[in-house]
Formats: structure tokens, sequence, C-alpha cells
């Protein structure tokens, strides 16, 4: 049984789905995890997220199979994520198991939720943690509550992924040893400005770049860089300074492109300079899986990739179907990338 909902049109926005599951620290310990059907919560005026920003979160998607199985994709690694970045902002870290107990909870009782087979749209999970507890001297919070909810979200590209153009930031994303390693409301907040800079001006996305020289090539708002050259390597950004959020797509599509399609790739420092010289661009997330990128603008002055404006460059259209394949079981997944909700 799956909701009546008009699954391709469906759209990147919240929908309160049936049930989200909740656990609370307090006295130094996890409460065990609970669902409930409230989709609101009730905390102090003086919770730590709400003076300080004490909260952290994950995302990752569900995904029904054409044999009608519900696969999650490497949900360990964005349970260990959360560790790290729990663990940066002095939240207590909700272990593996509990993040896996968790999200086979919440699955199963929004199981109406998770989009047909083949209509494009995915069931959208955002785990996160946060400090309820009161503080107002700067300080952790006393108590937290972990929370993971989920939501129906649309086809990323309807009717085909059209490349994208960008500009280049005059604003930085994260600082040098920062926090910009990590997956923080924090991060997101301090981006929204220049989001809305590039978009007035035109551009979907902003590129930054390190922020202590301005000479490499970190990522966007919310998507690692990937790069192809015109020999066919894969090519992603290493940061200077540990900035760059650890994507799981970027990742994983890094192992797609040597061990499966049999390209040469490599992690290293990108000079921005060196960027007109790539053939395809690509931002990778679990929201899209892989944007292209068709021109980039630098003040001015525009790099427009070989690849065009009209469609994914051919290797960046290669990983993204043996990726998207993989998620959704039309393609056999390397050992332990696929965790089935039963
Ligand atoms: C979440 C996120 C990404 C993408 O990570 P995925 O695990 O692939 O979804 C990239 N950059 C930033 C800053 C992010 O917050």
């Amino acid at each position: 049984m799956t909701k009546n909902i008009d699954w391709g049109n469906l759209g990147f926005e919240y929908t309160a789905a049936d049930y989200r599951v909740t656990a609370t620290y307090k006295d130094g310990k996890w409460s065990e995890l609970k669902l409930t059907d409230d989709p609101t919560v009730h905390i102090s005026e003086c919770a730590g997220v709400l003076q300080y920003a004490q909260t952290v979160f994950e995302g990752l998607k569900a995904y029904r199979t054409s044999e009608g199985k519900i696969y999650t994709f490497r949900p360990d690694l964005n349970a260990q994520r959360l560790i790290d970045s729990a663990n940066r902002l002095v939240i207590p870290a909700v272990p593996e198991e509990m993040f896996m107990e968790a999200l086979d909870m919440l699955v199963k009782a929004n199981e109406e939720w998770i989009p047909p087979y083949g209509s494009g749209a995915t069931l959208y999970i955002r785990p996160f943690i946060y400090g309820s507890g009161p503080v107002i001297g700067v300080a952790p919070a006393p108590e937290y509550e972990f929370r993971m909810m989920c939501m129906p979200v649309g086809p990323y590209f309807k009717g085909g992924a059209k490349p994208i153009v960008i500009k280049v930031s005059d604003l930085d994303r994260a600082a040098p040893h920062g926090t910009g390693n990590i997956k923080a409301g924090l991060n997101y907040a301090m981006s929204l400005h220049a989001g809305e800079i590039a978009h007035a001006e035109g551009f979907s996305e902003n590129m930054y770049l390190d922020a202590a020289t301005r000479t490499c090539v970190e990522e966007t708002g919310g998507a690692n860089f990937i790069f192809i050259t015109k020999d066919g390597k894969v090519v992603t950004p290493k940061s200077k300074s540990d900035s760059i959020l650890p994507s799981v797509t970027r990742r994983s599509l890094m192992i797609v492109a040597k061990d499966i399609l049999g390209l040469e790739t490599e992690q290293r420092e990108v000079l921005f300079e060196e960027v007109p010289e790539f053939a395809e661009c690509g931002l990778c997330g679990t929201a899209a899986v892989i944007s292209p990128v068709g021109k980039i603008n630098d003040h001015g002055k525009e790099i427009a990739f070989p690849s065009g404006m009209e469609e994914m460059g051919p290797t960046i259209k290669k990983l993204y179907d043996t990726l998207t394949g993989i998620q959704m079981g039309t393609i056999e997944a390397p050992e332990g990338w696929i965790h089935e909700i039963k």
C-alpha cells in the first residue's frame, strides 16, 4: 500500500509523514527509541539549539526496487558521520546500532510514504540531534533530543538533468580547520546569504574556494565537486584545511569510477586556475546524486565546460547511471552498500 500522492510532481519540501522516531539524552544516557505521530517539538526557550546553534544532522534516502524491496544506501556512513559531527559540537553521539535501529523503525512505520519504483521520487530521511536543555552561559546543553523524520521527495531532475550555471562566491563557507567537514546547521545558516546573492544574480549555486588562500576549489553549499579530465580521469578536490564535507555520494562515485567503470581516480588539491582544463564538472550529494555543471562564472569571466548546457557529459552520465542503478537495485552493489529494510 502506498499513499495516494502525485509522486512525479513532488518537489523537495517538508511533508509530515505519519511517524518519526525520537530519543532523549538525560543524565548521561540515551532513552529507548520511541515512535511518535507528533510532528512538533516542545523545548526550553533557552535550549542549546536555539541560543548557540548546537545541532547536527544527516540526510539519506530509502528506495523501492523493481522487486518491491526497500533499500537504503550505505546508512552506516551516515551513522558514522553523525557521530563525527556530534563529537565536534559536544553533542552526545548516537551509537551506530541505535541509528540503524531508528532507521528500520522509521522506514517500516512509514512504508506507505515510500514512493513506488519508477516514479523517480524517493523517501528522504532526516536524522538530527539538538541541544534541547537550557543554557545561557556558553556551554554544551544539559539535555538532547535525537529525532529521525522522513518525507517523500520528487525526482530531482524533472524532464532530464539540465546542466546548471554556478558562480564563484566572494563569501566563504567554512573556516580552515573549522566546522566545514561536519554536517551542522550552522554551516548552512551562514551560507544562506551567499545563496541569496547567487540566486538574485541568476546562478544556481556558489562555488566556494578555500578560505585561507582562495586558490583551491572546495565545494558548494551542499554538494562536493567531481571533475573529469580531457583524458577521462575522475578528480575530486582534497581540502588544504579539512573544510570539505565528506559526501557519501562522492566517496561512492569515486569507488564506482575505479572499481566498476575502470576509470583512473584522484583526490587531490584542485587549483581554481586549472578548472578551465577539465572536460566535465558535477556536484555530488544525496539529493540529486550528480548535478551537471555547464558553466562557472568567475566575476564575469565564464568557464564553459565542453560538455555544454544541454545534457550531462558522457563520463558523468555513466557515473550517474551506475550509482542510481545500484541504489534502485538494478545493478549489483558492492558488498555492504545496501541495507535492506525488512
Ligand atoms: C550533505 C552535504 C554534502 C553531500 O553529502 P552526501 O553524503 O553525498 O549527501 C556535501 N556538502 C555539504 C556541505 C553537505 O552538507
